[in-house]
């Protein structure tokens, strides 16, 4: 079978090549063509044994994604749908700012966290993206974007990456560190640990597993202040609720290459946008709570994310007034927090309104319209003038 160069990291492409009967340095060689160059035409590496070039053309391939469409919003964002076969498609979004190029990448074909609010937990899970399947998001639109911006030999386009595409990362580990190593590689993207984050639902021993294996940014998907409430929003909190979820944080930030974790709020209307429960947000992250009192303060930006409205979620995005008045306890209390502006959301490629084509394999839709909704918040009465 023709291997897909694309799977592998600097070491396995060099166990590939050694294979092959060849030095580590023309892995390196190889990886950089690849990688820093964008080429998948082994004719090309000019640097290479005309023996190495057509020992690879005749068992080997750089096999990119196919690119099924692409749409562009008016504020510059470019969202690309790639096949991933078997009726599967995945979504990857290029964010564009003036001081940086974030590429927003998916790691699974569908997911099955299943969180509420969450166009892809709604579409249920087909399959786990492989390392190559993840990191040709990435090698595809870095190298089209420099194509298409002109860019010069060696400047990026993509600065940073934010694994917040489809996708649990952390339910898909074994490609996942892989693809990150990659993306930090000096011969490949050479991205620093602090540019490429992790986003996670809070699957507590992979975050354990990720401190020591490739400790790269970290983004935890809060969404609510105490259990009752997570477990609702956020299925996964049953199996590792609040306490065990902050611990992690705690423990993660020893290795971390930013002194704060990232904690994702989606704002939905009458859910859990109150000040009582940013009142207990500030509490859980000063260790004034039952779930972080063992462990103390937990070092952390707040991030709030308008909801992102899509059909089928029943859910609705809380008033801009709301998130002020969210956002002004947490910074009262000397919590950094930031609202997310919104981006794409014209091209459906803003936060959770990613949904690709997902051949579920979980029933998810049918599980989700029999669930009975009490998503009120748990520990406050809802605003009177709601009703
Ligand atoms: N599975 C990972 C990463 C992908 S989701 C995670 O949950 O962290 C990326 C971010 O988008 C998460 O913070 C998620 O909670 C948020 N998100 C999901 N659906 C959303 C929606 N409809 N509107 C706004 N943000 C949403
Ligand atoms: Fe999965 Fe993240 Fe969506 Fe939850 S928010 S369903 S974990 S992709």
């Amino acid at each position: 079978m023709t291997a897909n160069l694309l799977e592998f990291d600097l070491d396995g492409l060099a166990a590939y090549c050694e294979q092959l009967g060849e030095k580590r340095f023309r892995a390196t060689q190889l990886f950089r063509w690849i990688h820093q160059k964008g080429a998948s035409d082994f004719a090309q590496m000019s640097d290479l044994a005309k023996s190495l070039r057509e020992k690879l053309a005749g068992s080997a391939e750089v096999r990119a994604l196919q690119v099924i469409s692409e749409q562009a919003s008016a504020d510059g964002t470019i969202k690309w749908l790639f096949d991933v076969g078997g009726g599967n498609a995945v979504e990857s979004v290029f964010i564009p700012e003036d001081d940086r190029g974030t590429l927003c990448v998916s790691s699974q074909a569908g997911c099955a966290v299943g969180c509420r609010f969450c166009s892809t937990g709604h579409q249920g899970f087909s399959r786990n993206l492989s390392t190559g399947e993840i990191i040709a998001q990435l090698w595809f639109a870095e190298h089209q974007l420099r194509r298409r911006l002109q860019l010069a030999e060696g400047e990026r386009a993509i600065t940073n990456v934010v694994m917040m595409g489809m996708g649990e990362p952390l339910q898909n580990y074994s490609a996942l560190v892989p693809a990150l190593r990659m993306m930090l590689d000096d011969h490949g993207y050479g991205l620093s640990r602090r540019r490429v984050t992790v986003s996670t639902s809070g699957v507590v021993p992979m975050m354990d597993r990720l401190r020591s294996d490739c400790p790269v940014a970290l983004a935890v998907s809060l969404h609510a202040p105490n259990d009752p409430l997570r477990d609702n929003l956020v299925p996964l909190n049953r199996k590792y609720p609040l306490h065990e979820l902050m611990a992690a944080c705690q423990r993660y930030l020893e290795a971390a290459p930013r002194d704060f974790i990232t904690f994702e709020y989606c704002m939905l209307d009458g859910v859990n946008d109150t000040p009582e429960l940013a009142r207990e947000l500030v509490a859980l992250v000063r260790g004034e709570h039952s779930a972080t009192r063992a462990i103390g303060p937990v070092s952390c930006k707040l991030n709030l994310i308008p909801f992102n409205p899509f059909p089928e979620s029943g859910l609705i995005r809380s008033p801009r007034e709301r998130v002020q008045a969210f956002a002004k306890v947490l910074q009262d209390a000397g919590v950094v927090t930031t609202v997310r502006k919104t981006r794409g959301d014209d091209i459906a490629a803003a936060c959770g309104q990613l949904a690709g084509e997902v051949q579920d394999r979980t029933h998810a839709r049918e599980r989700m319209s029999r669930a009975p909704i009490r998503l009120q918040p748990v520990s406050s009465p809802r605003n009177p003038g709601h009703h």
